[in-house]
């Protein structure tokens, strides 16, 4: 799920009019207080608009309208224009704050920000005997397996002798653990907690491969009863890991600035990055928006507001440049992080660690 969020962030970031015409509509629901709050919205959008603009946005709401009818207790991001004959729901299990907006492209800033909060992981219970992997995607499971072998038990019976017994017992726990490795390796994401009572999933760290080994993000001790609570627990911890991991790209930004190295930092200075496609990592603060323009002729992206373009003359629609600054980045690969630390308003609100300079 994870990577297929990462894919539909990437897809919609691919997606834009042409001509920079009001053709989209984004729409964020969140069903508790959803549609009442979007009547007013899409009196007030309809109010603005004229012309053919008018006439897409109506035909795309009556779009957007039926698919909901149609799903009823939808709760997720729509994605829609009637001009482009373009449809894309993408469901959300988090809360999602309402909201409506027409631009010419998908505004893919929520999304964006639920992927980046809610990290994917596999988690892993494990002992001698019983093992089960999760996938939790969005703070839910999404896949499970469940694996068991019948292992010898502890004491030996009948004639073997109690060495040829451990062994054969040893040879079993193994054959069993290679098994659930070879499941992990089908399904693991790029977290893994590991979990277990006992010294079991230790010695099942011992024998993966290196490249599943890097992907453990930590072990819990916890017995093989306690699943709802091993889930809550590796919930958190993931959120905690994701704070860090912010913390950490923040940092990176700091050091690199500090020594003159791969970063830009400021509105200017990551914008012209993002157009060179030189960004590595984005690091956005969490709420702030930023009022600009961009050309419906050659593209130009500017800060402030204009009838006309500088460059052409061409003319312009209204944007948020942080949006632009991440649709263009997530077109050419770049990692997102949301941060609400001070340190990066103070930087410009939006800093990247480059891949080249
Ligand atoms: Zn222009």
């Amino acid at each position: 799920m994870k990577n297929d969020l990462n894919k539909v962030i990437r897809e919609l970031s691919e997606i834009y009019d042409e001509e920079s015409k009001n053709t989209y509509i984004t729409l964020y629901l969140n069903k508790k207080t959803g549609i009442k709050f979007f009547k007013r919205r899409e009196n007030a959008c309809k109010l603005l608009l004229s012309g053919l603009e008018q006439k897409n946005f109506t035909k795309t709401m009556d779009t957007i309208k039926d698919f909901i009818q149609k799903n009823e207790g939808f709760k997720g991001a729509i994605f829609a224009s009637n001009e482009h004959h373009f449809l894309k729901s993408v469901p959300l299990p988090v809360e999602v704050d309402n909201s409506l907006i027409v631009d010419s492209s998908p505004y893919i800033r929520p999304l964006a920000r639920i992927q980046d909060e809610w990290e994917s992981f596999t988690l892993v219970l494990v002992n001698s005997n019983y093992a089960k992997i999760f996938s939790i995607s969005l703070g839910r499971v999404e896949q499970e397996k469940n694996l068991s072998a019948d292992i010898m038990n502890k004491h030996k019976k009948g004639g073997c002798s109690q060495a040829r017994f451990q062994r054969l017992r040893k040879g079993a726990i193994h054959a069993f653990f290679s098994e659930v490795e070879e499941a992990l390796e089908k399904i693991a994401d790029k977290q893994i907690v590991l979990a277990g009572p006992g010294q079991a999933k230790l010695q099942f760290k011992d024998m993966l491969p290196k490249n599943l080994k890097e992907r453990i993000v930590d072990i819990i001790d916890i017995s093989i009863e306690d699943e709802k609570e091993l889930l809550r627990e590796s919930i958190h911890l993931i959120s905690k890991l994701e704070e860090k991991k912010s913390q950490g790209a923040l940092q990176q930004l700091k050091e690199e600035i500090l020594k003159d190295g791969l970063a830009a930092y400021g509105i200017e200075d990551t914008l012209q990055a993002v157009k060179n496609g030189q960004i590595e990592l984005l690091i956005i603060e969490k709420g702030y928006k930023l009022k600009g323009y961009i050309c419906e002729h050659c593209q130009l992206l500017k800060i402030g507001s204009a009838k006309n373009c500088l460059v052409c003359g061409g003319l312009v629609s209204e944007v948020d440049v942080i949006e632009e600054i991440l649709e263009f980045s997530k077109r050419t690969d770049a990692e997102i992080e949301f941060t609400d630390d001070e340190e990066i308003a103070k930087l410009g609100h939006v800093g990247a660690i480059l891949r080249f300079k």
